[in-house]
């Protein structure tokens, strides 16, 4: 990794690194933070000569050489400073609640509206809407790219960001052309390493889009998780959110095994926000705020939670899941209140 004494290499410095790195079969990958930009090697970045030509440039702070299989996510990594800002707040600095509908009904419209509206009412600062839905049985409402266009009508009428999940090249263009401002990647497609890297070749191109990754059901060590994120932020856009979400198998009454525990290790290894998703942890509506607030006692960033205006009138989670409006601005209260009073420990 390749960190300039200023913010970012002006183009003649740039040239004359590439040419160094070129020289040794290497390529620059740029990283761009919200001040600093550094800079990547890709290839064998162990030719001490490389390191050597490259340390002796005037304009060069340092090279540093991450021993560590996520270098950009690392939490020893140059980018431990950079902040992910999205719907005014910065992870880190308060407490980031997405909410919303786990599935936009393209034939009912109004209801995502008034849930867009409950949302920014409860406290919410980005509103969650499903398109596409990545679904167990190929007879369930697969989503609609109808739904965008209502997805996007809901961010003008809130003034709020949008998230929604892609799960192939066509949506995540789809997405990115209509404005999306948080793409999601499901539990589903978290070790789809092709999808992984097309999204973080789109994303690198539009430097504020925010990428919340899910935890994959199956998924062991936390490696694999941060390895994942790393994917994405290895083209150049290191806004990439871990979202723990429950693994599979489930303890019977839960949806899945809730992960929310994890967060204070992932937060050993990476500087990365973690936001939990206790929606589809437990599973069911009753259970999802006691797991919102464990999640918040454990150090999270945020919140990603499914609500819906009337949860029985919903498709997909959402009459299982889908929190009330009044329940959902309950939750956010006690959790940020909670946020406020274990921040002094976990800062
Ligand atoms: C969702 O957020 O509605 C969803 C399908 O989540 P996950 O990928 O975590 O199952
Ligand atoms: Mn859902």
């Amino acid at each position: 990794m390749i960190l300039p004494k200023s913010n970012r290499l002006t183009e003649t410095q740039l040239a004359e690194v590439n040419a160094i790195v070129a020289e040794f079969g290497c390529s620059l990958q740029p990283i761009i933070g919200a001040v600093r930009t550094i800079y990547a090697i890709v290839g064998d970045e162990r030719d001490e000569l490389m390191i050597n030509r490259l340390e002796g440039l005037d304009y060069i702070e340092r090279i540093d050489r991450i021993q560590s299989p996520f270098k950009l996510m690392d939490r020893r990594s140059d980018l431990a400073s950079h902040r992910i800002r999205i719907g005014g707040v910065t992870l880190g600095e308060e407490l980031l609640v997405i909410a919303g509908q786990c599935t936009i009904d393209p034939k009912n419209p109004n209801y995502f509206y008034e849930t867009a509206a409950a949302m920014k009412e409860a406290g919410a600062q980005v509103i969650r809407g499903g398109v596409w839905k990545p679904r167990t049985n190929p007879y369930s409402f697969q989503g609609d790219t109808k739904s965008l266009d209502i997805l996007m009508e809901a961010h003008r009428r809130t003034g709020l960001p949008v998230d929604a999940e892609v799960m192939d090249e066509r949506q995540l263009a789809d997405a990115l052309a209509a404005g999306v401002h948080m793409l999601q990647v499901g539990a589903r497609n978290a070790l789809n390493y092709s999808l992984l890297s097309a999204i973080g070749r789109a994303v690198a191109q539009r430097p504020g889009v925010v990428v919340l990754l899910k935890r994959s059901l199956h998924m062991g060590p936390l490696s694999e998780f941060i390895s994942a994120a790393e994917y994405i932020a290895s083209f150049g856009n290191p806004n990439v959110i871990l979202c723990p979400r429950g693994t599979s198998p489930a303890p019977d009454g839960y949806r899945n095994h809730p992960d929310e525990c994890i967060t204070p290790l992932l937060k050993e290894k990476t500087w990365a926000p973690v936001v939990v998703d206790p929606s589809h942890s437990v599973g069911k509506a009753v259970y999802v705020p006691a797991c919102a607030l464990a999640a918040v006692a454990y150090g999270a960033d945020g919140l990603c939670i499914e609500a819906h205006v009337s949860p029985s009138h919903g498709i997909g989670d959402d009459p299982k899941q889908a929190l009330t409006p009044a329940v959902l601005k309950e939750t956010i209260r006690q959790a940020r209140a909670l946020w406020q009073l274990r921040r002094p420990v976990l800062k």
